[in-house]
């Protein structure tokens, strides 16, 4: 179940409401400052995008802001950590200023959010605006059926040439390792239909990339009785929206109609983010995951049979209760024969209240070395996939950021690729031919 909580505690808040009372809301500034996932990313957009509508005023990057939202993490103990530091350090930099939480830490741990002095506002995502506006005895002006619907619709815009949609949350996996079920609830969906009125406002908007998000977003379609492939299609069919990436997909999910469809797409690009999370059985059974190592490596080859040039990033979790050394070798060499394109290592981090919390821990000083290694192999993989792409033709989307007089944008198969800075050239689609590695690693081109 989701969290939803706004708890006045102490005689902070109940200031703070009687100043607010007297004072015009339309005046107060925000900041929503977001920690963690892109999911967390499209949602932060959204709550951004709810307040500017009921008419509080997004600060600007220099100046300070009457009330900050924080949109918090809870995958370690160290995003949770980072959290507790981010609400501190506002609180100190920031005289008078009202702080906010939402998130998967303060859903799993309302009590421990709303002790901290700093804070004085705790709510679910779906509610937070309208809590805020509640606060500051402000109307809410937004769609409040987004939060009846115990689904928050989102998404990213106005801050990057991409836009993350969320058409997924929850999970109902339960990996033993896992804290997001018990932040994000039980999967669930908004139907195909609503997804693609989505994907035609941000369309609306000049963005030509969109990240497909959520949780598990494989498992789309429970609530609505209708499924990934059947959106896949749907959004295919959006006009002005060019691209899309499939953001994480577990790999019991990624069936081949997905991949054939992927390599059949004009816009669905070839760029897979799939959790591996262990690569040796035993482990991946201790886990309660839903696949084997074989299965894993069966998927890869299948996308590489139709899409040789695939970006494919790996999850991995080192140093799970009990890893054994050989047990970890093993997951190394396993890796190191299947070839991704990325590595995102993650140190085991143990969660309260998940079965591995009690299972016999790796020594820290262990999982550190595990991550270490791995993390070599990522360089090398990952150099490696650059190698393999120089002398290929790509599109690249430009993105604005300028660094040393040079413009990044990403190919299809997600190359970070170069190019000496000009203005036109930002949000367009570029044909180029990769021509080398630069020595910080990117990609450089020339245009065709
Ligand atoms: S699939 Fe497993 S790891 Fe992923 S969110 Fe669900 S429970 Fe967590």
């Amino acid at each position: 179940m989701l969290f939803c909580s706004n708890k006045i505690h102490g005689s902070k808040i109940q200031k703070i409401r009687t100043f607010a009372r007297m004072s015009n809301f339309l005046n107060k500034t925000f900041k929503v400052v977001n920690l963690g996932c892109k999911l967390n990313f499209a949602e932060a957009s959204t709550i951004a995008r709810q307040l500017s509508e009921m008419g509080f005023v997004h600060a600007s990057a220099k100046n300070s802001a009457d009330i900050y939202v924080v949109n918090t993490c809870a995958v370690t103990e160290q995003s949770e950590k980072k959290c507790r530091q981010a609400i501190r350090k506002l609180s100190k930099e920031n005289n008078n200023t009202t702080i906010c939480v939402t998130g998967c830490y303060s859903s799993i741990k309302p009590f421990e959010v709303e002790q901290m002095p700093e804070v004085n506002l705790v709510a679910d995502k779906g509610e937070i605006a309208q809590k805020i506006g509640e606060y500051f005895s402000a109307q809410p002006t937004f769609n409040a059926q987004l939060s009846t619907l115990n689904f928050f619709s989102a998404y990213s815009s106005g801050d990057r040439t991409r836009s993350f949609l969320k058409v997924q949350d929850g999970c109902d996996y339960h990996c033993a390792y896992c804290t997001v079920p018990l932040a994000r609830g039980a999967s669930r969906n908004i139907s195909v239909e609503k997804i693609v009125a989505q994907a035609q406002k941000i369309a609306a908007q000049g963005v030509h990339e969109i990240i497909i998000t959520g949780v598990n977003i494989g498992d789309f379609g429970k609530s609505t009785n209708e499924n990934f492939y059947q959106l896949a299609q749907a959004l295919e069919k959006v006009e002005g929206i060019s691209r899309y990436r499939i953001s994480s997909i577990e790999p019991n999910l990624l069936t081949n109609e997905v991949i054939d469809f992927v390599a059949a797409s004009q816009k669905i690009l070839p760029h897979f983010h799939i959790p591996l999370q262990a690569g040796n059985n035993r482990v991946l059974g201790l886990m309660r995951r839903r696949y084997t190592r074989e299965l894993f490596a069966e998927r890869l080859q299948s996308i590489r049979k139709k899409m040789p040039l695939a970006f494919i990033g790996v999850d991995v979790i080192v140093g799970f209760p009990t890893e054994t050394d050989e047990e970890f070798e093993d997951e190394y060499n396993f890796l190191k024969t299947l070839q991704p394109a990325y590595l995102h290592v993650f140190p085991y981090s143990k969660r309260p209240n998940t079965p591995a919390a009690e299972m016999e821990q790796v020594p820290h000083v262990k999982i550190t070395e595990r991550a270490k290694r791995l993390g070599e192999l990522c360089e090398n993989l990952h150099a490696d996939f650059y190698k393999k792409n120089v002398g290929q033709n790509a599109n690249v989307l430009f993105e604005s950021t300028r660094k040393n007089g040079m413009m990044f944008g990403f190919s299809e198969n997600y190359i970070k690729v170069a190019l000496p800075y000009s203005a036109e050239l930002v949000n367009k689609i570029v044909k180029v031919k990769l021509t080398n590695i630069s020595s910080e690693g990117y990609m450089l081109c020339e245009i065709l």
